[in-house]
């Protein structure tokens, strides 16, 4: 079976191919024939095209004008033409999958596109403005040049759709309730794909373990798991809430917003502008929102950067201890995404945090790239795991077992 996945942002479309067996779904994941990515980040109107395939053939291409539709059929042909081809033919793809960020209340787990699905999608784009849009337009592109193939939305809210009222609803006025004013959360396809993957290295039934999932890229959040379930979530509402990020806050005093808006002539533009682009690891820093930067300057002396990084690990452990609350105890603490993946200081000033649980880094694991590797020292009580996130995959295998129910 021939699954095509797309993964739109704000600002690219990410795309992959993967061929998976009929019989069964491989124990890890394969890499995909082909992947290809348009990003719209650079000039105004410029698409940066770049396509490769497993067996090592690479094409990059910038196209001005032009419609973005037209910037993924020239994705997608890459697929049938030249040296990236490893298909003779589109309709030789049987499932498309997209990952779309929010399914609302409605949308529990993953679905077959339909004409319902997509006015959902559509209406709960005011929820997820940057996302929704990008993923609808990517349905409706496929739409346009496949034709009649099976579309699959993935929905990265889905996977908290478990999470009891008490920890979803927030304690303001009921109406809200009723309005939908609650935590849906995200990165859920990431947050489950972690959880199967850490039982599957722990060689334990996902049902028998308690984990806190730590996404850390970007954007970052924690999830609660437990027997295989998302019970509580740092995101909320919408992906602002929670831990400290690249360039936005997380949480902060509501009252702040009021303050703001009230005494400092902040439009709600601007509000928005400056939580979600200019606070976080940027915004204090001064520096950037890649912890690589931060990293960099702290060890150039820069104060500011230094501030940024306690903060980031204050706010880390505090949720953490949030996350454990719920669980009422920890099997593995799982690191993902890219600062979980790759920076051992993060993770050593985690996990030195809870050192109280015994729990225990091992060191020189910790600083040896590891991937899917437990890192506890034998003796820890708690394992720690570095996992890769594979939510490409983790979107083919769910559009894999939807055509095999
Ligand atoms: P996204 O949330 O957009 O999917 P990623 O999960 O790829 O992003 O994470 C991107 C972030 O990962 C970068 O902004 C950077 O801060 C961080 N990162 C990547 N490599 C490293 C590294 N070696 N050390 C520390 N942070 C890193």
């Amino acid at each position: 079976m021939k699954i095509l996945v797309l993964n739109a942002g704000s600002s690219s479309q990410k795309s992959c191919l993967y061929e998976i067996a009929d019989e069964a779904l491989p124990t890890q994941a394969p890499q995909p024939l082909w992947e290809g990515k348009v990003n719209w980040t650079q000039d105004h109107g410029v698409a940066e095209i770049e396509v490769k395939t497993a067996t090592g053939a690479e094409v990059e291409k910038s196209i001005s004008g032009e419609s973005p539709e037209a910037h993924l059929a020239y994705m997608l042909n890459t697929l049938t033409n030249g040296a990236t081809k490893v298909i003779n033919q589109l309709s030789e793809i049987d499932l498309v999958g997209h990952r779309v960020v929010h399914g609302g209340q409605d949308y529990r787990e993953s679905v077959v596109i339909t004409e319902d699905v997509k006015k959902a999608i559509a209406d709960l784009s005011n929820l997820a403005p940057e996302h929704n849009p990008a993923a609808l337009s990517g349905i409706k592109a496929i739409e346009n040049i496949l034709g009649e193939v099976t579309q699959v939305a993935v929905f990265d809210t889905a996977f908290h759709s478990t999470i009891p009222d008490a920890a979803a609803i927030y304690p303001g006025p009921y109406e809200w309730v009723e309005q939908g004013i609650r935590r849906y959360g995200f990165h859920g396809i990431s947050h489950q794909y972690c959880s199967a993957r850490a039982a599957q290295i722990l060689g334990k039934d996902l049902a028998s373990l308690r984990l806190i999932t730590c996404h850390l890229g970007n954007g970052c959040s924690l999830t609660a798991i437990k027997n295989g379930r998302s019970i509580d979530t740092t995101m909320g509402f919408t992906p602002l809430e929670g831990l400290m990020m690249g360039s936005r806050s997380g949480s902060i005093d509501p009252g702040i917003l009021i303050h703001l808006l009230r005494y400092c002539n902040y439009s709600v533009e601007k509000l928005d502008s400056v939580l979600n682009k200019a606070s976080g690891l940027r915004g204090i820093s001064g520096v950037s929102s890649d912890m690589r930067e931060v990293t960099k300057a702290i060890a150039q002396g820069n104060t500011r950067a230094k501030l940024a990084w306690d903060i980031y690990v204050h706010r880390l452990c505090s949720n953490i201890g949030a996350m454990l609350a719920s669980l009422g105890g920890l099997d593995a603490l799982v690191f993902t995404a890219g600062v979980g993946e790759n920076s051992p200081e993060i993770r050593q000033a985690a996990c030195e945090a809870f050192g109280f649980l015994r729990l225990k880094v091992d060191l020189k694991k910790n600083q040896q790239q590891p991937v899917d590797e437990d890192i506890a020292t034998p003796d820890s009580e708690v394992r720690i795991l570095v996992i890769h996130t594979q939510e490409d995959w983790a979107i083919a295998q769910q559009c894999w077992q939807l055509e095999k129910k």
